[in-house]
Protein backbone atom coordinates (compact mmCIF):
# COMPACT_ATOMS: atom_id res chain seq x y z
CA UNK A 1 0.00 0.00 0.00
CA UNK A 2 1.05 3.75 -0.42
CA UNK A 3 1.35 6.40 1.89
CA UNK A 4 -1.22 8.17 -0.32
CA UNK A 5 -3.87 5.94 0.36
CA UNK A 6 -7.25 7.30 2.32
CA UNK A 7 -6.98 6.06 5.46
CA UNK A 8 -10.35 5.04 5.91
CA UNK A 9 -9.25 2.74 3.73
CA UNK A 10 -6.60 1.63 4.58
CA UNK A 11 -7.65 -1.47 6.88
CA UNK A 12 -10.03 -2.59 5.35
CA UNK A 13 -10.27 -6.33 3.59
CA UNK A 14 -11.13 -6.65 0.25
CA UNK A 15 -13.11 -9.62 -1.20
CA UNK A 16 -11.00 -12.49 -1.92
CA UNK A 17 -12.41 -14.11 -5.54
CA UNK A 18 -12.56 -17.75 -5.93
CA UNK A 19 -8.82 -19.28 -7.16
CA UNK A 20 -8.88 -18.86 -11.41
CA UNK A 21 -5.77 -21.50 -11.19
CA UNK A 22 -3.13 -21.58 -13.66
CA UNK A 23 -0.68 -23.88 -12.49
CA UNK A 24 -2.11 -27.11 -14.35
CA UNK A 25 -5.48 -28.50 -15.41
CA UNK A 26 -8.13 -28.59 -12.87
CA UNK A 27 -11.77 -29.58 -13.06
CA UNK A 28 -12.52 -26.34 -11.81
CA UNK A 29 -15.66 -26.07 -9.07
CA UNK A 30 -14.82 -23.60 -6.96
CA UNK A 31 -16.43 -20.69 -8.35
CA UNK A 32 -19.87 -21.83 -9.25
CA UNK A 33 -19.08 -20.93 -12.98
CA UNK A 34 -21.52 -23.08 -15.77
CA UNK A 35 -20.14 -26.13 -17.27
CA UNK A 36 -21.68 -24.86 -20.71
CA UNK A 37 -20.93 -22.23 -23.33
CA UNK A 38 -23.36 -19.58 -23.93
CA UNK A 39 -26.30 -20.48 -26.27
CA UNK A 40 -25.54 -20.33 -29.89
CA UNK A 41 -26.35 -17.13 -30.85
CA UNK A 42 -24.10 -15.34 -28.56
CA UNK A 43 -21.13 -16.85 -30.69
CA UNK A 44 -22.75 -15.21 -33.72
CA UNK A 45 -23.65 -11.73 -31.77
CA UNK A 46 -19.91 -9.76 -32.05
CA UNK A 47 -18.94 -9.60 -35.73
CA UNK A 48 -17.13 -7.45 -37.69
CA UNK A 49 -20.14 -4.24 -37.39
CA UNK A 50 -19.91 -4.86 -33.35
CA UNK A 51 -16.37 -4.48 -33.68
CA UNK A 52 -16.55 -1.15 -35.73
CA UNK A 53 -18.85 -0.24 -33.79
CA UNK A 54 -16.51 0.03 -30.98
CA UNK A 55 -15.00 3.54 -31.76
CA UNK A 56 -18.67 4.52 -29.87
CA UNK A 57 -20.11 4.41 -26.09
CA UNK A 58 -22.75 1.93 -25.72
CA UNK A 59 -25.93 3.10 -24.54
CA UNK A 60 -25.85 3.74 -21.13
CA UNK A 61 -29.97 3.27 -20.43
CA UNK A 62 -29.31 -0.37 -22.34
CA UNK A 63 -32.64 0.02 -23.93
CA UNK A 64 -32.76 -2.97 -26.17
CA UNK A 65 -32.24 -5.14 -23.11
CA UNK A 66 -34.24 -3.85 -20.69
CA UNK A 67 -37.08 -4.28 -23.41
CA UNK A 68 -35.91 -7.77 -23.87
CA UNK A 69 -35.81 -8.47 -19.98
CA UNK A 70 -39.24 -6.81 -19.77
CA UNK A 71 -41.27 -9.13 -21.74
CA UNK A 72 -39.46 -11.98 -20.57
CA UNK A 73 -39.78 -11.06 -17.11
CA UNK A 74 -43.52 -9.44 -17.51
CA UNK A 75 -41.81 -6.54 -15.91
CA UNK A 76 -41.84 -2.95 -17.33
CA UNK A 77 -38.92 -1.29 -17.97
CA UNK A 78 -39.26 1.06 -15.92
CA UNK A 79 -38.43 -1.30 -12.90
CA UNK A 80 -35.77 -2.69 -14.58
CA UNK A 81 -31.99 -1.64 -14.00
CA UNK A 82 -28.36 -3.38 -15.04
CA UNK A 83 -25.27 -3.25 -13.94
CA UNK A 84 -21.40 -5.13 -14.72
CA UNK A 85 -22.14 -8.25 -12.74
CA UNK A 86 -24.59 -8.40 -9.66
CA UNK A 87 -21.50 -7.32 -7.63
CA UNK A 88 -21.69 -3.86 -8.98
CA UNK A 89 -25.91 -3.63 -7.95
CA UNK A 90 -25.01 -4.87 -4.63
CA UNK A 91 -22.55 -2.30 -4.21
CA UNK A 92 -24.52 0.06 -5.03
CA UNK A 93 -27.40 -1.05 -2.88
CA UNK A 94 -25.58 -0.77 0.06
CA UNK A 95 -24.32 2.95 -0.65
CA UNK A 96 -27.87 4.04 -1.80
CA UNK A 97 -29.51 2.38 0.90
CA UNK A 98 -27.30 1.21 3.70
CA UNK A 99 -27.11 5.01 5.84
CA UNK A 100 -29.39 2.98 9.20
CA UNK A 101 -27.14 0.29 8.90
CA UNK A 102 -27.17 -3.11 6.67
CA UNK A 103 -28.65 -6.69 8.33
CA UNK A 104 -27.46 -10.03 6.65
CA UNK A 105 -26.49 -13.52 7.85
CA UNK A 106 -23.50 -14.11 9.25
CA UNK A 107 -22.66 -16.60 6.61
CA UNK A 108 -23.71 -15.72 3.68
CA UNK A 109 -22.48 -14.01 0.57
CA UNK A 110 -19.03 -12.87 1.32
CA UNK A 111 -19.29 -9.21 -0.43
CA UNK A 112 -21.81 -7.81 1.87
CA UNK A 113 -19.47 -7.01 4.60
CA UNK A 114 -17.20 -5.61 2.31
CA UNK A 115 -19.76 -3.42 0.52
CA UNK A 116 -20.70 -2.25 4.13
CA UNK A 117 -17.51 -2.20 5.23
CA UNK A 118 -16.49 0.34 1.60
CA UNK A 119 -19.14 2.33 2.38
CA UNK A 120 -18.61 3.14 5.98
CA UNK A 121 -22.40 1.34 6.89
CA UNK A 122 -22.63 -0.27 10.59
CA UNK A 123 -24.01 -4.04 10.45
CA UNK A 124 -25.57 -6.80 12.31
CA UNK A 125 -25.16 -10.05 10.84
CA UNK A 126 -27.29 -12.52 12.21
CA UNK A 127 -26.02 -16.17 12.87
CA UNK A 128 -27.66 -18.96 10.76
CA UNK A 129 -29.31 -21.37 12.93
CA UNK A 130 -27.76 -24.83 13.60
CA UNK A 131 -28.74 -26.67 10.55
CA UNK A 132 -28.37 -23.17 8.38
CA UNK A 133 -31.45 -21.91 8.04
CA UNK A 134 -32.46 -18.50 8.61
CA UNK A 135 -35.22 -17.72 11.06
CA UNK A 136 -36.86 -14.56 9.23
CA UNK A 137 -38.64 -13.53 12.58
CA UNK A 138 -34.89 -12.28 13.04
CA UNK A 139 -35.00 -10.16 10.55
CA UNK A 140 -38.57 -7.80 11.62
CA UNK A 141 -38.47 -4.57 12.87
CA UNK A 142 -34.45 -3.63 11.22
CA UNK A 143 -36.17 -0.92 8.92
CA UNK A 144 -32.75 -0.51 7.20
CA UNK A 145 -31.49 -2.52 4.77
CA UNK A 146 -31.73 -6.08 4.72
CA UNK A 147 -29.57 -8.25 2.62
CA UNK A 148 -30.69 -11.84 2.20
CA UNK A 149 -29.14 -14.21 -0.40
CA UNK A 150 -31.77 -16.48 -1.88
CA UNK A 151 -31.07 -19.31 -1.99
CA UNK A 152 -28.29 -18.45 0.29
CA UNK A 153 -24.58 -18.68 0.13
CA UNK A 154 -22.74 -20.99 0.65
CA UNK A 155 -25.49 -22.94 2.12
CA UNK A 156 -27.64 -23.52 -0.51
CA UNK A 157 -30.77 -23.04 1.30
CA UNK A 158 -33.39 -21.58 0.35
CA UNK A 159 -35.81 -19.03 2.39
CA UNK A 160 -39.67 -19.65 1.15
CA UNK A 161 -41.54 -16.51 -0.37
CA UNK A 162 -44.15 -16.75 2.34
CA UNK A 163 -41.10 -15.88 4.35
CA UNK A 164 -39.74 -13.21 2.14
CA UNK A 165 -42.68 -11.42 2.51
CA UNK A 166 -42.89 -11.13 5.62
CA UNK A 167 -39.22 -10.27 6.02
CA UNK A 168 -40.48 -7.48 3.77
CA UNK A 169 -43.67 -6.34 5.52
CA UNK A 170 -42.08 -6.43 8.78
CA UNK A 171 -39.57 -3.87 7.16
CA UNK A 172 -41.54 -0.73 5.50
CA UNK A 173 -38.58 1.90 6.45
CA UNK A 174 -36.13 -0.01 4.82
CA UNK A 175 -34.60 -1.69 1.71
CA UNK A 176 -34.56 -5.71 1.26
CA UNK A 177 -32.73 -6.89 -1.06
CA UNK A 178 -32.86 -10.63 -2.26
CA UNK A 179 -30.19 -11.41 -3.90
CA UNK A 180 -31.01 -14.36 -6.56
CA UNK A 181 -27.75 -15.50 -8.14
CA UNK A 182 -28.75 -19.07 -7.62
CA UNK A 183 -32.49 -18.68 -8.00
CA UNK A 184 -32.65 -20.54 -12.01
CA UNK A 185 -31.59 -23.97 -10.12
CA UNK A 186 -35.03 -24.77 -8.55
CA UNK A 187 -35.68 -22.26 -6.18
CA UNK A 188 -39.24 -19.64 -5.85
CA UNK A 189 -38.28 -16.03 -6.96
CA UNK A 190 -39.72 -13.08 -5.06
CA UNK A 191 -39.98 -11.18 -8.20
CA UNK A 192 -43.82 -11.16 -8.02
CA UNK A 193 -43.28 -9.51 -5.26
CA UNK A 194 -42.37 -6.34 -6.37
CA UNK A 195 -45.70 -4.73 -7.77
CA UNK A 196 -46.99 -4.76 -4.25
CA UNK A 197 -44.07 -3.76 -2.16
CA UNK A 198 -42.03 -0.01 -3.34
CA UNK A 199 -39.28 -1.45 -1.10
CA UNK A 200 -38.01 -4.65 -2.66
CA UNK A 201 -35.17 -5.08 -4.59
CA UNK A 202 -34.58 -9.16 -6.31
CA UNK A 203 -31.06 -9.11 -7.78
CA UNK A 204 -30.14 -11.08 -10.53
CA UNK A 205 -27.18 -12.39 -12.71
CA UNK A 206 -25.93 -13.79 -16.48
CA UNK A 207 -22.59 -15.31 -13.93
CA UNK A 208 -24.70 -18.57 -12.86
CA UNK A 209 -27.46 -19.68 -14.88
CA UNK A 210 -26.90 -17.91 -17.88
CA UNK A 211 -23.02 -19.25 -18.63
CA UNK A 212 -21.80 -15.85 -18.67
CA UNK A 213 -19.08 -14.97 -15.90
CA UNK A 214 -16.92 -13.23 -17.52
CA UNK A 215 -19.29 -11.01 -19.15
CA UNK A 216 -20.10 -9.31 -16.20
CA UNK A 217 -23.77 -8.74 -16.95
CA UNK A 218 -26.52 -8.23 -13.69
CA UNK A 219 -29.96 -7.30 -13.35
CA UNK A 220 -32.37 -5.83 -10.68
CA UNK A 221 -36.23 -5.66 -10.23
CA UNK A 222 -37.61 -3.13 -8.16
CA UNK A 223 -40.38 -0.35 -8.26
CA UNK A 224 -39.17 2.56 -10.39
CA UNK A 225 -38.42 4.65 -7.63
CA UNK A 226 -35.83 2.25 -6.18
CA UNK A 227 -34.45 1.92 -9.60
CA UNK A 228 -34.31 5.40 -10.06
CA UNK A 229 -32.13 5.78 -7.17
CA UNK A 230 -29.55 3.02 -8.63
CA UNK A 231 -29.72 4.80 -11.49
CA UNK A 232 -29.00 8.35 -9.80
CA UNK A 233 -25.57 6.51 -8.51
CA UNK A 234 -24.55 4.88 -11.70
CA UNK A 235 -24.76 8.21 -13.53
CA UNK A 236 -22.99 9.39 -10.34
CA UNK A 237 -20.16 7.00 -11.38
CA UNK A 238 -19.93 5.57 -14.71
CA UNK A 239 -23.00 5.79 -16.96
CA UNK A 240 -21.09 3.92 -19.67
CA UNK A 241 -21.01 0.75 -16.80
CA UNK A 242 -22.13 -1.95 -19.84
CA UNK A 243 -19.85 -2.34 -22.59
CA UNK A 244 -21.60 -2.69 -25.83
CA UNK A 245 -20.09 -6.27 -26.26
CA UNK A 246 -21.53 -7.26 -23.21
CA UNK A 247 -24.75 -5.69 -24.02
CA UNK A 248 -24.89 -7.79 -27.33
CA UNK A 249 -24.05 -11.06 -25.97
CA UNK A 250 -26.77 -10.39 -22.98
CA UNK A 251 -29.37 -9.67 -25.39
CA UNK A 252 -28.51 -12.55 -27.52
CA UNK A 253 -29.12 -14.77 -24.67
CA UNK A 254 -32.18 -13.23 -24.21
CA UNK A 255 -33.44 -15.13 -27.80
CA UNK A 256 -32.25 -18.16 -26.56
CA UNK A 257 -33.32 -18.65 -22.73
CA UNK A 258 -34.91 -22.28 -22.98
CA UNK A 259 -31.26 -23.12 -23.38
CA UNK A 260 -30.01 -21.43 -20.39
CA UNK A 261 -33.48 -23.00 -18.35
CA UNK A 262 -32.41 -26.60 -20.23
CA UNK A 263 -28.75 -26.57 -18.77
CA UNK A 264 -30.33 -25.34 -15.39
CA UNK A 265 -32.14 -28.59 -15.33
CA UNK A 266 -28.91 -30.91 -16.50
CA UNK A 267 -27.16 -28.81 -13.55
CA UNK A 268 -29.90 -29.80 -11.24
CA UNK A 269 -30.22 -33.61 -12.13
CA UNK A 270 -26.20 -33.52 -11.97
CA UNK A 271 -26.49 -32.33 -8.30
CA UNK A 272 -29.10 -34.78 -7.05
CA UNK A 273 -26.95 -37.23 -8.59
CA UNK A 274 -23.93 -35.58 -6.64
CA UNK A 275 -25.68 -35.30 -3.50
CA UNK A 276 -27.21 -38.58 -3.69
CA UNK A 277 -23.33 -40.36 -4.28
CA UNK A 278 -21.87 -38.39 -1.03
CA UNK A 279 -24.50 -39.31 1.28
CA UNK A 280 -23.81 -42.70 0.76
CA UNK A 281 -20.35 -42.09 1.11
CA UNK A 282 -21.41 -40.88 4.80
CA UNK A 283 -21.34 -37.39 3.75
CA UNK A 284 -24.04 -34.57 5.19
CA UNK A 285 -25.03 -32.63 2.71
CA UNK A 286 -27.32 -29.67 2.42
CA UNK A 287 -30.58 -29.54 0.76
CA UNK A 288 -28.96 -26.95 -2.50
CA UNK A 289 -31.46 -25.38 -4.34
CA UNK A 290 -28.18 -23.68 -6.55
CA UNK A 291 -25.25 -25.27 -8.91
CA UNK A 292 -23.39 -25.78 -6.16
CA UNK A 293 -23.38 -29.02 -3.32
CA UNK A 294 -22.62 -28.12 0.44
CA UNK A 295 -20.81 -31.18 2.21
CA UNK A 296 -19.05 -32.73 4.56
CA UNK A 297 -17.30 -35.95 6.14
CA UNK A 298 -16.87 -36.94 9.61
CA UNK A 299 -13.29 -38.78 7.95
CA UNK A 300 -11.54 -36.06 7.15
CA UNK A 301 -12.01 -32.47 7.85
CA UNK A 302 -13.23 -30.19 5.47
CA UNK A 303 -9.41 -28.56 4.65
CA UNK A 304 -7.67 -32.01 4.27
CA UNK A 305 -10.37 -33.06 1.99
CA UNK A 306 -9.95 -29.17 0.22
CA UNK A 307 -6.71 -29.98 -0.13
CA UNK A 308 -6.38 -33.50 -1.34
CA UNK A 309 -9.26 -33.21 -3.74
CA UNK A 310 -6.85 -30.40 -5.18
CA UNK A 311 -3.94 -33.13 -5.50
CA UNK A 312 -6.46 -35.10 -7.71
CA UNK A 313 -6.54 -32.28 -9.94
CA UNK A 314 -10.53 -30.53 -8.47
CA UNK A 315 -10.77 -27.69 -6.77
CA UNK A 316 -13.73 -26.95 -4.81
CA UNK A 317 -14.25 -24.10 -2.64
CA UNK A 318 -13.24 -24.06 1.31
CA UNK A 319 -14.36 -21.47 3.65
CA UNK A 320 -12.43 -20.62 7.09
CA UNK A 321 -15.04 -19.65 9.20
CA UNK A 322 -15.74 -21.80 11.72
CA UNK A 323 -19.26 -22.57 11.45
CA UNK A 324 -18.79 -24.23 8.24
CA UNK A 325 -14.92 -24.96 7.58
CA UNK A 326 -15.96 -28.69 7.84
CA UNK A 327 -17.59 -28.27 4.76
CA UNK A 328 -16.72 -27.93 1.43
CA UNK A 329 -18.24 -26.09 -1.67
CA UNK A 330 -18.45 -28.11 -4.65
CA UNK A 331 -19.54 -26.34 -7.85
CA UNK A 332 -22.07 -29.04 -10.20
CA UNK A 333 -20.34 -29.46 -13.21
CA UNK A 334 -21.13 -31.66 -16.01
CA UNK A 335 -22.11 -35.42 -15.17
CA UNK A 336 -18.98 -36.71 -16.03
CA UNK A 337 -17.09 -34.00 -13.85
CA UNK A 338 -19.30 -35.18 -10.75
CA UNK A 339 -18.85 -39.17 -11.19
CA UNK A 340 -15.10 -37.71 -11.25
CA UNK A 341 -15.55 -36.06 -8.24
CA UNK A 342 -17.45 -39.01 -6.51
CA UNK A 343 -15.01 -41.51 -7.36
CA UNK A 344 -11.71 -39.08 -6.08
CA UNK A 345 -13.57 -38.92 -3.03
CA UNK A 346 -13.75 -42.91 -2.61
CA UNK A 347 -10.71 -42.65 -3.37
CA UNK A 348 -9.41 -40.18 -1.01
CA UNK A 349 -11.71 -41.94 2.16
CA UNK A 350 -10.13 -45.47 0.92
CA UNK A 351 -7.09 -43.82 2.10
CA UNK A 352 -7.88 -43.18 5.38
CA UNK A 353 -9.60 -46.34 6.21
C1 LIG B 1 -21.81 -15.16 -7.69
C2 LIG B 1 -22.63 -14.33 -6.78
C3 LIG B 1 -22.82 -12.97 -7.00
C4 LIG B 1 -22.00 -12.20 -8.00
O1 LIG B 1 -22.32 -12.35 -9.25
P1 LIG B 1 -21.75 -11.41 -10.40
O2 LIG B 1 -22.97 -11.10 -11.17
O3 LIG B 1 -20.78 -12.24 -11.13
O4 LIG B 1 -21.15 -10.18 -9.80
C5 LIG B 1 -23.71 -12.28 -6.20
N1 LIG B 1 -24.32 -12.89 -5.18
C6 LIG B 1 -24.13 -14.18 -4.88
C7 LIG B 1 -24.83 -14.79 -3.73
C8 LIG B 1 -23.26 -14.93 -5.67
O5 LIG B 1 -23.03 -16.20 -5.36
Amino acid sequence: MSRYMNSKYASMAEYVPGEQPRDKKYIKLNTNESPFPPSPGVFRAIDASRIEDLRLYADPTCRALREKLSKLYSVVPECIYLAGGSDDILNFAFMAFGERGAVYPAISYGFYSVFARLHEISTEEIPLSSDFSIDPTEYYGKNSLVVIANPNAPTGLMLGLDDIEKIIINNPDGVVVIDEAYIDFGGESALPLIQKYDNLLVVRTYSKSRSMAGARLGYAFGSPALIADLEKLKYSTNPYNISALTQAVGLAALDENDYYMENCRRIIENREYTQNELRKLGFTVTDSKTNFVFAKTDKMSGEELYRRLREEGILVRHFGAPEICEYNRITVGTLDDMKTVVSAVKKILESVK
